[in-house]
């Protein structure tokens, strides 16, 4: 069989330990998953998750140690940086418990949910989908993934970015409103996931702006940082 266009390259993503990579299925994203970030975006309360999601080519994968580059992206005037803990999916499965999440997990990284702001922002005031915002090209960096059981332990990890190595964002895990195991309860209620899929958990308060020629510096406690400098 052959195709009648080229098909589009497999987006992989380098793991620690290893030459193998992961590839990148679907990536999902959870929405103000830190109270104090959804403070800063004018809600309050524990509201239940909501997912949005961003095309696999979306990701700009980064090796260990590499400084990664994205363009200043088209239509924005207000170019967001949220660092995330992303977790990789190993295991598919619908309906999964929290109690049974952890068996579905190959792994985790530092990523951002980069977010054209004054976009995203209108359209919510329309009441209109936010892909203009989230969903657009290179909008998900994503450093390598480290296997769980090498990991440490994530849920109680430090999160962090610099900007031209000054603090912007900078938490702990721990406050996530939806835990990795909550969250991977409730998108897996909604969609069956996939071995593959990836998960960004959320932001912690301090999002802002970058412009072009900042250097981003993102971290997890326990996995490689990742870097990404604005063309
Ligand atoms: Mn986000």
């Amino acid at each position: 069989m052959s195709f009648v266009i080229t098909p589009p390259a497999a987006v992989s993503v380098p793991v620690v330990g290893t030459k193998d990579r992961f590839p990148v299925n679907r990536i999902y994203c959870v929405g103000r998953n830190y109270e104090e970030h959804a403070k800063e975006m004018g809600f309050t309360g524990r509201e239940p998750p909501f997912f949005f999601l961003k095309p696999a080519n979306a990701a700009v994968v980064v090796d260990a140690g590499a400084t990664g580059t994205i363009p200043y992206p088209s239509l924005t005037k207000n170019l967001h940086h949220e660092i995330e803990l992303v977790v990789a999916i190993g295991t598919g499965g619908k309906n999964i418990k929290a109690a049974d999440a952890q068996k579905h997990i190959y792994g985790y990284a530092v990523g951002l949910d980069m977010t054209r702001r004054d976009l995203q922002g209108e359209m919510k005031k329309q009441g209109r989908p936010w892909c203009i915002g989230k969903a657009y090209d290179d909008s998900a960096p994503i450093g390598p993934i480290t296997p769980a059981a090498q990991a440490g332990d994530v849920n109680n990890a430090e999160i962090y970015i610099q900007v031209n190595g000054k603090d912007r964002q900078r938490s702990n895990v721990s406050k996530l409103i939806w835990n990795i195991a909550e969250t991977i309860e409730h998108l897996s209620a909604a969609w069956e996931l996939q071995p593959g899929d990836l998960i960004y958990t959320g932001t912690p308060e301090g999002v802002n702006a970058v412009v072009s020629g900042d250097t981003m510096v993102g971290g997890v406690a326990g996995l490689p940082t990742l870097t990404v400098k604005v063309a």
